[in-house]
């Protein structure tokens, strides 16, 4: 009885940070970019043509890939682009893991990429990140059936340079290795120039967190004419029209407005600075971040009762009740007021003695 249930997908979806149901209170919990769109986006979402939506959007949102192409200086045959880099990402398991072999990634990284693996059927295996958080390039030297690397890494917030990712490309020749940049932009190295050098390479980013336009669903792919080809294949064999229009007339403002885009990151490294030497001063333990969030400990309170201290003051982290990482938050950076709010909040835990760990 019932047997159909058996046919049902049983898979345990990726949970994004808490959205909550209410509007008073700092959201430090998912990476957004605490800074409204450029204006030039809401211009551009004012005056749009609502008339021509009654017609498809541009099946490849070729407009949307010529300003990227001229924006990061590569032909934009080149660049693909999709509903976010979480669509972009799943078309490029889909489109580039098709191997026996398993698919190499850390075992502290984006958290999407082993429900991707079940969604699909990629076997994969992850490799320890060393005491440091740091990713060991030469765990990278063995058969596989890819590589995926999120760098600048998340969780750990930790961006490395590209002689790192070229001795992983060097080992690598035989499968492709997908670079995932969405944090690339607030003081990563991005691993762009070494596209021509390796066909094998591709490399994902987000307008989500940069460009402050996680609600508009933009990512794309810039990579080989090999690998956008089998992109496009994956794409067009289960939705020709990702992006849809107002997206891609929005996303084409946002790539042109440069002087906004740096002023922003610009105001949001500046507040990281000042967040991690507080942290800092207060006994929190952090690498140095090359992102818009820190990943912190602290030697005397749990992670998991910070976050729900911080709760109790409408200030809203991340907490991964996850091995090796469970005595972390990560901690988004907002504004300056946002941040001088939760800086308040942590003095006056970690001063106060209001929850100290009992023998720990
Ligand atoms: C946020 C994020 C993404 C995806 O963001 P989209 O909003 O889907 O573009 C991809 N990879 C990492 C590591 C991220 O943190």
């Amino acid at each position: 009885m019932n047997l159909w249930k058996k046919n049902l997908i049983d898979i345990a979806p990726y949970v994004a940070g808490e959205q909550p149901d209410k509007t008073d209170f700092i959201k430090l919990n998912a990476n957004e970019n605490p800074y409204p769109p450029s204006p030039l986006v809401t211009s551009a979402i004012n005056s749009f043509d609502t008339e021509s939506l009654r017609k498809y959007p541009d099946a490849n949102a070729v407009p949307l890939l010529k300003a990227l192409g001229e924006y990061y200086g590569v032909p934009y045959k080149n660049v693909f682009a999709g509903n976010g880099s979480d669509d972009v990402l799943a078309l490029c398991f889909r489109a580039f893991f098709n191997s026996d072999k398993p698919i190499l990634y850390p075992d502290i990284t984006y958290s999407f990429y082993p429900v991707w693996c079940h969604m699909l059927n990629i076997p994969y295996e992850t490799l320890p990140l060393d005491d440091d958080f740091n990713i060991r390039p030469e765990d990278y030297a063995r058969e596989n059936g890819g590589v995926v690397i999120c760098n600048p890494n998340a969780p750990t917030s930790i961006g490395r340079g590209l002689d790192f990712i070229r001795m992983i490309l060097d080992e690598n020749k035989d499968s492709v290795v997908i670079v995932d940049e969405a944090y690339v932009d607030f003081g990563g190295e991005s691993a762009l120039p070494l596209l021509k050098e390796y066909p094998n390479l591709a490399v994902v980013k987000t307008f989500s967190k940069s460009r402050s336009l996680a609600g508009l669903r933009i990512g794309f792919c810039i990579a080989g004419d090999e690998l956008i080809s089998a992109l496009r294949a994956a794409k067009d064999s289960y939705n020709s029209y990702p992006l849809d229009s107002v997206a891609i007339a929005a996303g084409c403002a946002s790539a042109a407005d440069e002087d906004y885009y740096r002023s922003t990151l610009e105001k949001i490294i500046a507040t990281r600075t000042r967040l991690t030497a507080a942290l800092r001063e207060m006994g929190f333990v952090l690498p140095d971040s090359s992102t818009n969030f820190l990943f912190a400990s602290h030697p005397e309170y749990r992670a998991a009762d910070i976050c729900g201290y911080l709760k109790t003051k409408d200030i809203y982290v991340r907490y991964f009740d996850k091995p090796r990482i469970d005595d972390r938050l990560r901690i988004t950076i907002g504004t300056d007021e946002e941040i001088d709010a939760l800086i308040s909040a942590l003095q006056e835990y970690t001063s106060g003695g209001l929850n100290p760990l009992a023998g720990r």
